[in-house]
């Protein structure tokens, strides 16, 4: 086997993930899902196992002087749990391995830990473990398992030509509180977009229920950005989308505050990351149950565009007739580095 000498910038992180699927080969037949789906899934009988896991580091994901201990722990399982929600699961357990600096003062390590106790309350998981080592950066580990029910599991690869496209809450929000974290000449900062940056809510109700009823075709959460996620669910349906670009949900205070670092309001929408909001198909059939659905849970669902053949390709669409082809993919690790 030869491997190209490219660097991990060149790949990307997503190019990354491909040659790891290549190298380690087709897992054993129980693991319905591998890589390439918010979750693995492995049979057993008509329930089915599911383990995500994924990881905060300093100064990638957050900087100390920004973020309290208290939100940074509940993050750090709000974003397991946020994947767990995009299969329509249910959360059990979580394993937390911390990678931790030595001058780290005990009371900050207290303070994580109490907020990984109430979103573990909140959504009745417990901790069974973990594993703690010496690092220069602070380092934080989640791995949480859940369980669901085979048959009713929503997958990024279920997505029909014709289908809907929806997704729940407003876009955008995370990405621009994540701005303003960031801009130093903002004293007074907009409390709401910088709290859905450092404490997502996982939609763990949403994703059930609609799993349950069976409303949805395929489902993933936008963590990458709208751009990036609805990418990932074509690829894996290997199906292509029409997005209306107006019909993309943006927040009062979204509106005000993204006037500040862009003339065009959907595109950190578009591209942002980190809303942890659940993206996803269903037939037009199940319109009136969706929003019914949206009404009973008090959780908005947008609809913003279609699903078309793969050929048709990746398109936002504009009132004003502009069409604009995406070839691109959203956050990727890798390439974002300057
Ligand atoms: P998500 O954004 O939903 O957390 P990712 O984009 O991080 O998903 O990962 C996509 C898929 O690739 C998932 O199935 C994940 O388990 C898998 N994956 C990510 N990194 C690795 C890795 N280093 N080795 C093996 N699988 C990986
Ligand atoms: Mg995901």
């Amino acid at each position: 086997m030869t491997i190209s000498k490219k660097s991990l910038q060149e790949i990307g992180e997503f190019g990354l993930i491909d040659r790891i699927k290549n190298w380690m080969g087709l897992p054993s037949p129980e693991v319905l899902r591998g890589i390439g789906d918010d979750v693995a899934v492995i049979h057993q009988g008509k329930k089915a196992l599911l383990v995500t896991t994924d990881i905060l580091i300093e100064d990638i994901h957050f900087e100390r002087s920004w973020v309290d201990p208290y939100r940074l722990g509940r993050k750090a399982l709000a974003v397991n749990l946020s994947d767990i929600a995009a299969m329509g699961g249910v959360p059990k357990y979580f394993l937390i391995a911390m990678g931790l600096p030595k001058n780290l003062s005990l009371p900050f390590v207290s303070l994580l830990y109490q907020g990984l106790k109430a979103e573990a309350k909140r959504f009745q998981v417990d901790l069974i473990g973990g594993d703690t080592s010496l690092s220069q950066r602070i380092m934080i580990n989640v791995c949480l398992i859940g369980e669901g029910i085979s048959k009713t599991l929503l997958y990024r690869n279920g997505a029909k030509i014709g289908d809907d496209l929806y997704v729940s809450g407003t876009l955008g929000d995370s990405a621009l509180g994540l701005k303003l974290l960031q801009d130093k000449r903002i004293k007074r900062k907009p409390k709401r977009l910088i709290e859905k940056h450092l404490l997502p809510r996982p939609r763990i109700e949403l994703g059930q229920a609609l799993a349950k009823n069976r409303f949805a075709s395929a489902m993933i959460d936008v963590s990458d950005g709208l751009i990036g996620d609805t990418f990932h669910l074509l690829r894996e349906s290997r199906v292509g989308a029409r997005i209306w670009k107006e019909c993309i949900p943006l927040s009062r205070s979204y509106r005000k505050w993204v006037q500040t670092y862009s003339e065009d309001p959907y595109e950190l929408a578009q591209a942002g990351g980190e809303d942890y909001e659940l993206l996803f198909t269903a037939s037009p059939r199940k319109r009136k149950e969706i929003f019914s659905l949206s009404r009973s849970l008090q959780i908005s669902i947008s609809r913003i565009g279609e699903i078309v053949k793969a050929t048709e390709g990746f398109h936002f669409l504009s009132k004003d007739g502009e069409s604009i082809s995406i070839d691109r993919m959203g956050y990727d690790h890798f390439k974002s580095l300057p």
